[in-house]
């Protein structure tokens, strides 16, 4: 934009968003529009003022990358353009690094942005494992600008420190698209061992039998753990990390491997809440009775799952039974 001075600050950049923001606004190239600012949030555009009536000339969203000059790809029910050369584009190589030493992943103090982009442009990085062997470019780095013998030693302890990682960490670390915090956890809860997730990622019939986990996640996962860079990563990094899984401190409660099947209104607690109790406890959750439910827990005002209970001599348990019998 041409530069304009918004309370004290010149602004020259606003955020458009993406191409169907710039459609729906209908802005062209030099157009005037009317920008807002809000605290440190980038400015962004909010309306079309006026028209350049001389010129109508349309912004083009970019066919091919601009980094690496593959394709660009839009993918039905997104907005955002992506470039289609995941594992060889730069910038996307950047980017995982960048997600994989960020605060929600190994949380590497002194690693940001900045850092990855200079040493991966120096190639002492390429990919995500290879922040574990910075110590053989330990003279060549100690003399970079902004670098020096105590910040490296700082950056080595802050990845040493790194290598004991939970298991939900870990899994959101790989950056698998669709897998945030809470999907890694639903994830490292549900399978509990990393060998057990990456056999179960090809199964269709078992990711879609975990609740809270959404048809873009699944599909995504079982893109992401078939293919073969995906899965020579994870293993070069098992030799670096100690993955900390979730401890089976359950055995020996009642429900421990029986299938449980819940019906009708919990008044204690809610139902997701008495789901993830069982979980905790080792239990199964089905979500409707056959011969291999164990127990029905029924609440308030539950339906016709009592008659098949019945029907097939499956155990029903009230909430207060239900409790009593987990919290022992
Ligand atoms: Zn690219």
């Amino acid at each position: 934009m041409q530069p304009v001075n918004l309370g004290g600050v010149i602004i020259s950049n606003a955020s458009l968003h993406n191409f169907d923001e710039i459609n729906k606004k209908n802005i062209n190239v030099l157009d005037l529009v009317e920008i807002e600012r809000a605290g440190d949030v980038i400015p962004y555009v909010t309306r079309l003022v006026k028209k350049n009536s001389k010129l109508n000339t349309k912004i083009k969203p970019p066919r091919i990358c601009p980094i690496c000059k593959s394709n660009v790809l839009k993918e039905k029910d997104e907005a955002i353009l992506r470039c289609s050369n995941t594992h060889g584009c730069s910038s996307q190589k950047i980017g995982r690094i960048i997600h994989f030493v960020s605060k929600k992943s190994l949380n590497i103090d002194g690693f940001g942005e900045k850092q990855v982009k200079q040493l991966f442009n120096l190639k002492y990085i390429n990919k995500v494992e290879d922040i574990f062997n910075l110590e053989k470019f330990r003279s060549e780095i100690v003399e970079l600008d902004g670098w020096g013998e105590l910040s490296f030693s700082n950056l080595i302890n802050s990845i040493n420190n790194s290598k004991k990682i939970s298991f939900d960490k870990f899994i959101y670390s790989l950056g698998i698209r669709f897998i945030g915090e809470v999907n890694a956890e639903i994830l490292a809860n549900e399978f509990k061992d990393l060998d057990v997730l990456i056999s179960s990622s090809s199964n269709l019939s078992v990711l879609e039998n975990i609740d809270g986990l959404g048809p873009k996640a699944i599909s995504s996962i079982i893109d992401f753990f078939s293919k073969e860079i995906n899965k020579e990563t994870i293993k070069n990094l098992k030799n670096y990390l100690t993955i900390i899984f979730i401890e089976n401190e359950r055995i020996d409660n009642f429900f421990s491997n029986k299938h449980l099947v819940f019906t009708g209104t919990l008044s204690e607690l809610s139902r997701d809440e008495a789901k993830y109790l069982a979980k905790t406890k080792g239990a199964k959750i089905l979500s409707s009775v056959s011969k291999k439910t164990d127990f029905l827990i029924a609440g308030e005002k539950a339906g016709s799952k009592i008659d098949k209970a019945t029907q097939l001599g499956v155990k029903i348990l009230n909430e207060k039974e239900f409790l009593k019998k987990i919290n022992l």
